[in-house]
């Protein structure tokens, strides 16, 4: 069997955010590809992400047999009716462990122009979600949300909520309940959150994730920015992730690795980084 370039380096590693096929995006790998290439690579698990679809049906399907723990999620974007607390329920009675906050329908990713998918449905409302301090009118359903996810025991992550929004969330999920908590790559455009925001977060008892899309792809990033981040955040609240599938990206397993390569060579600790994509997303994910 064609092992994939690199991927043998980072044995044991759990992704915990791939995006795949079928999507309202063109992706490298359909489920059960994504899956073939970490089973390859010799990784434990993934976490499925659909910016407009509930993963969870998914992952169940293409976990069976695969030996790999595969999970899936629910992103509150206007396909699911935004900050509802239906779309949770439903998801979280399914199996989902992930529930992301608004991503491409987030306030913020219309402000800096990334692409949603009323940019290519031009008859669709382009609606955009914010939570308090930016919109106080959801604050009951955010609290109906964050309770749903305590009784489930999942892992609340912030979505591309703004610093302040994210800010806000943090404490009123602790208090709800919640103690998986998740703040998605803080350090990428958006919530573009800088070093010592998220390191405070972070102590909080949120975890700070950093993608190989950052490295790949985000403006003004390079791994030496990303290595700053995770030093100032500490390896013990850092998760590693891919965020790949995009079809110009290399395959996830490869992805990671580069970012764990890359890491590494501005002087990082090789072993803490593979903690922080192996023992400990798959700790904050996988149920008790
Ligand atoms: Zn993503």
């Amino acid at each position: 069997m064609r092992r994939t370039p690199g991927a043998a380096r980072v044995s044991g590693v759990f992704d915990l955010h791939v995006h795949a096929a079928p999507d309202v995006w063109a992706r490298r790998g359909d489920d059960a590809q994504i899956v073939r290439w970490y089973a390859e690579a010799g990784f434990t698990g993934c976490v499925l992400k659909g910016h407009y679809d509930a993963t969870a049906g998914r992952a169940h399907a293409v976990a069976a047999g695969s030996g790999l723990a595969v999970y899936g999620g629910q992103v509150l974007n206007q396909h699911a009716g935004g900050i509802n607390p239906a779309a949770v329920a439903a998801a979280l009675d399914m199996g989902a462990r992930v529930i992301w906050m608004p991503t491409a329908d987030a306030h913020t990713q219309a402000a800096a122009g990334l692409p949603r998918l009323c940019c290519q449905h031009t008859d669709l409302a382009d609606t955009t979600y914010a939570i308090p301090p930016v919109d106080w009118s959801v604050v009951a359903e955010v609290g109906q949300i964050l309770r749903l996810i305590a009784e489930a025991d999942a892992v609340l992550a912030t979505g591309h909520l703004s610093t302040a929004e994210v800010t806000w969330l943090l404490p009123a999920a602790r208090r709800a309940g919640v103690s998986r908590l998740l703040m998605t790559h803080p350090s990428y455009t958006v919530p573009a959150m800088s070093p010592a925001e998220a390191a405070e977060l972070a102590q909080q008892g949120a975890y700070a994730e950093v993608t190989a899309y950052q490295l790949l792809h985000q403006p003004d990033c390079d791994a030496a920015r990303l290595a700053r981040f995770v030093a100032e955040v500490g390896y013990p609240r850092i998760v590693l992730s891919s965020d790949a599938g995009q079809p110009e990206n290399p395959t996830p397993p490869e992805a990671l690795a580069r970012l764990i390569d890359a890491l590494a060579a501005e002087g990082l600790d090789r072993s803490a980084l593979l903690a922080c994509a192996s023992d400990i997303p798959e700790r904050l994910v996988v149920p008790k």
